[in-house]
């Protein structure tokens, strides 16, 4: 418990957010990671050197790691930026010495690899400095790999040495290039989630009726350009209006009218048969589609749709009140176009107006 609190702890230093306004949190995560792992790398090389007793290498991993130090502690301090370029120039730096003092067989110039990287994965948009600086370290490794070539290790280590401190490095190149690809991977991804979840919501938002939260005209419109062009059962289509809406919202006011609407839709969510397709095609019109349905069995399933609807009561504030709907329903002949569907519907819709209104014109 105590240990995981602690780990918990040190997790939350690690990732405490010190940059500016603008600046990347994982960056300065990450410089931290790299500094961290340095850290341990040179501790051990200090451990090592001492236990094998040779004092002049004891004092180079000393200075590795006070430089190290330096950096973790002022990456608290300075704007990540700055501590970003500090952790480049102090390795570049440390990457030179150590090449020059132990030669190219230990393998340190791997760092140059890690310093690639997470020059590519940091936020800033700086495209060209970043080309500039790859090309920078490529030059850097080649120049160094001739220095090799020409001029013999200030310290030659014998091949036991070499192959623990061969084994080190690439390990620890590994483990630098792992935190830096798995923090800013985990970023991607979160990112990527959140993507996708605003896109589903922006998507239901073009797609519905923001005060009933039906399907509006678009999506009613997207729908039945494919319902038709599938068509191989029978569909009915209504259209439905309410009668003298008008009349509601002079009487009882906007809101109550508003009301109207959202317990209307409520109502045909709960009333109609599970796969009709109810949209708000305009004010307080609406088009019901019924795939898989004659004219004569959406004809049953409108009929007690409009006893429903009369039956509810509204409270109007001043008084209680009622509706009425008028629907024109049509069935698909499987030749008429969408256009020529929707005229049939609102002829007949218009009919059952003329008509004294509160029926089902087929
Ligand atoms: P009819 O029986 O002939 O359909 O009469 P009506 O009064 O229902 O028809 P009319 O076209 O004259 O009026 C429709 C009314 O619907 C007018 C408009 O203010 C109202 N309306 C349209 N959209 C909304 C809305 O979102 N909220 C509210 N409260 N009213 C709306
Ligand atoms: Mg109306
Ligand atoms: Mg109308």
């Amino acid at each position: 418990m105590n240990v995981k609190f602690n780990l918990s702890a040190i997790n939350n230093k690690i990732c405490e957010d010190t940059g500016g306004e603008n600046e990347s949190h994982k960056l300065i995560v990450v410089v931290r990671q790299i500094t961290l792992t340095m850290l341990v790398y040179t501790l051990i090389s200090c451990i090592h050197t001492i236990s094998i007793q040779h004092l002049e290498e004891m004092g180079f991993c000393l200075v590795s790691f006070l430089l190290f130090l330096f950096i973790f502690i002022t990456s608290y301090r300075f704007k990540t930026f700055v501590s970003y370029c500090v952790l480049n120039i102090c390795i570049l730096g440390w990457i030179i010495t150590n090449v020059i003092v132990y030669g190219w067989n230990n393998g340190v110039q791997h760092f140059l690899l890690t310093l690639l990287v997470f020059c590519f994965f940091s936020k800033y948009q700086y495209e060209a400095a970043k080309v500039a600086y790859s090309i920078f370290l490529f030059t850097m490794r080649i120049a160094l790999y001739f220095y090799c070539q020409n001029n013999a290790p200030l310290i030659a280590l014998d091949l036991s040495n070499n192959v623990i401190i061969q084994i080190v490095n690439s390990l620890t190149v590994f483990v630098s290039l792992s935190l830096i690809a798995y923090t800013f991977s985990t970023d991607t991804q979160a990112l990527e989630g959140k993507l996708i979840e605003y896109n589903e919501r922006l998507q239901k938002q073009a797609n519905t009726d923001t005060l009933t939260g039906l399907f509006n005209r678009r999506k009613t419109i997207e729908y039945l350009d494919s319902l038709l062009k599938s068509a191989d059962n029978q569909i009915s289509f209504c259209l439905c209006d309410i009668d003298f809406f008008k009349k509601v919202n002079d009487t009882y006011g906007h809101n109550i009218g508003d009301e109207v609407l959202k317990t209307l839709s409520d109502t045909f969510r709960k009333e109609l048969p599970k796969d009709t397709f109810i949209s708000r095609w305009g004010g307080e019109e609406f088009l019901l589609i019924f795939p898989g349905l004659n004219g004569d069995e959406t004809m049953v399933a409108l009929e007690r749709l409009r006893q429903k609807v009369k039956s509810i009561v509204f409270d109007g504030g001043i008084e209680k009140f009622s509706i009425s709907l008028t629907f024109g329903l049509v069935e698909y002949d499987y030749h008429s176009d969408l256009t020529t569907l929707l005229k049939q519907a609102d002829e007949k819709l218009y009919i059952g107006k003329e008509n004294g209104r509160d029926r089902i014109i087929f």
